[in-house]
């Protein structure tokens, strides 16, 4: 596998798996930044705005403010999904960036800033505002202060709504078309989401034909966006390159395990490692031992290579907040040994961090979680825990369908261990389910060919071709 590099932030020049970015629109992506970027005249004009309290029509530049909400990987979906919403509605993006995420990613757009000069901004607290914040959306239409025409009374249309779009889906009617067109007269929209709602931006009638063409493969919405989007900043990519050089080049072949315990479906140490075991034997990852219990590995010494001069070895990141899973794998291959079926491999298993807790109020610890989300994400086979944003984000970088474990719901060890995904791209885990919209529907017909309930949650709703 050659060395991964840093993608050039230009979506036209990305390793593309059917994108295609119609002309003008990657000339908005790279004309209009600079002119619109906090620190201009027109910036300046869009806040004297906000201050005001009134949207005003016709301005020049309207804005998505995207504000972090949850552990990295639901930040980093939310952001792509906001990136593409703001795409769709010619919005710019900015992003609020607490300390915990200051040091993360570099700036996407050349000559410009995405983020957000939080201090000098009017609207104040903007972290941790909460789902249920008094400027929602729908709490403004219910107060008859925005609306559709029918059920607006005020003369005036605020200069900002927050869009309440996180897992408890306050302003579930952020995805009807006629609120979308009361939401275009809103100079400032202010996302807090923890979701990735691409897929449900697709069941928007107006914004179906756009997607379409921007994604003619709609498997590799998040692969594409996240390549564009993220860059790694420099303290972060050495971390994640010398860990590379030194523990998953040198190997043929690298696997990534991610697994994530979470309090309300949590198994057995032994149950999870067994799943783990099983999910791989079913779908052919790990290299089998010649043990066929697995009990104990009996390995038969192979010292360097497979016999036939060449070098055979496989690399096996683990990505977990804790080391149990780690030690019992590299229990399992402690000596080189002959795989089943006869072939010898040479088999190591790393894990970089077990941070023992989520911290996500601290950059540093942040940083090791994006260095191991990029580790995962240079692997040719990965195993993934369902439901894990942490796990989604790195095979939609990676471009790979994972294995994903499935989750013992009611702390019940599931019968299947685990369900290759039949597309890479992450499940909204909270769709607008139900939703009655006044507008007219999107093309049914079209979203039953690329709109599908996630391998792991039937109540998510996912990207497939
Ligand atoms: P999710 O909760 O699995 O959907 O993933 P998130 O990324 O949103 O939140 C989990 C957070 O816990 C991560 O962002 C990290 O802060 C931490 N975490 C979970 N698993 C790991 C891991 O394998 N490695 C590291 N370094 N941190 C992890």
């Amino acid at each position: 596998m050659p060395e991964p590099v840093r993608v050039v932030a230009i979506l036209q020049a990305l390793p593309v798996r059917g994108v295609a970015v119609p002309p003008g629109q990657a000339a908005r992506l790279r004309g209009s930044a600079p002119a619109v970027r906090p620190g201009t005249p027109l910036y300046a004009k869009s806040v004297e705005q906000l201050r005001s309290g009134r949207s005003a029509e016709r301005m020049e530049c309207t804005y998505v403010v995207w504000l972090p909400f949850d552990g990295l990987g639901n930040r980093i979906l939310s952001m792509l999904s906001g990136f593409l919403y703001a795409l769709l509605t010619d919005r710019v993006l900015l992003a609020a960036l607490p300390p915990d995420s200051a040091d993360l990613f570099c700036e996407p757009f050349p000559g410009a800033t995405w983020r957000l000069p939080v201090e000098d901004f009017p609207v104040a607290n903007l972290f941790g505002v909460g789902q249920d914040m008094e400027q929602s959306y729908t709490r403004l239409v219910g107060g008859k202060v925005v609306g559709t025409a029918t059920n607006a009374t005020a003369a005036v249309t605020p200069s900002y709504v927050y869009l309440s779009i996180g897992y408890r889906l306050r302003d579930r009617i952020f995805f009807c078309g006629e609120h979308q067109r009361v939401l275009r007269k809103v100079n400032w929209l202010l996302l807090y989401s923890d979701l990735y709602f691409a897929p449900s931006l697709y069941e928007v009638a107006e914004f179906q034909d756009e997607l379409g063409r921007l994604f003619p493969e709609k498997e590799s919405v998040h692969h594409l966006l996240s390549r564009y989007l993220l860059h790694p900043a420099n303290p972060v990519w050495s971390l994640v390159i010398r860990y590379y050089r030194s523990y998953l080049a040198p190997a043929t072949r690298r696997i990534g395990v991610q697994i994530r315990m979470y309090g309300h479906s949590s198994i057995p140490a032994d149950d999870m490692y067994n799943q783990i075991l099983n999910c791989s034997r079913q779908e052919h990852i790990l290299p089998e031992t010649t043990n066929d219990d697995d009990k104990a590995v009996t390995p038969t010494a192979v010292t360097g290579g497979d016999g036939n001069g060449s070098n055979n070895s496989t690399a096996i990141f683990i990505a977990s907040l804790y080391s149990d899973y780690y030690k019992r794998l590299r229990s399992r291959y402690s000596t080189p040994h002959v795989a089943k079926g006869g072939g010898a491999t040479r088999v190591s298993v790393f894990q970089r961090t077990h941070e023992e807790r989520q911290a996500t109020d601290n950059l540093a610890h942040n940083q090791k979680a994006l260095v191991e989300i990029y580790l995962l994400s240079f692997s040719e086979e990965l195993v993934t825990s369902g439901l894990s944003t942490f796990g989604y984000v790195s095979s939609g970088l990676a471009g790979i369908r994972p294995a994903i474990l499935l989750t013992a719901f009611n702390h019940k060890v599931p019968e299947t261990p685990c369900r290759r995904a039949v597309s890479m791209e992450p499940c909204n885990l909270t769709p607008p389910r139900g939703l009655k919209c006044r507008d007219k529907p999107a093309n049914e017909e079209d979203l039953a060919h690329h709109i599908k309930v996630c391998e792991d949650f039937k109540d998510g709703v996912k990207f497939f071709d």
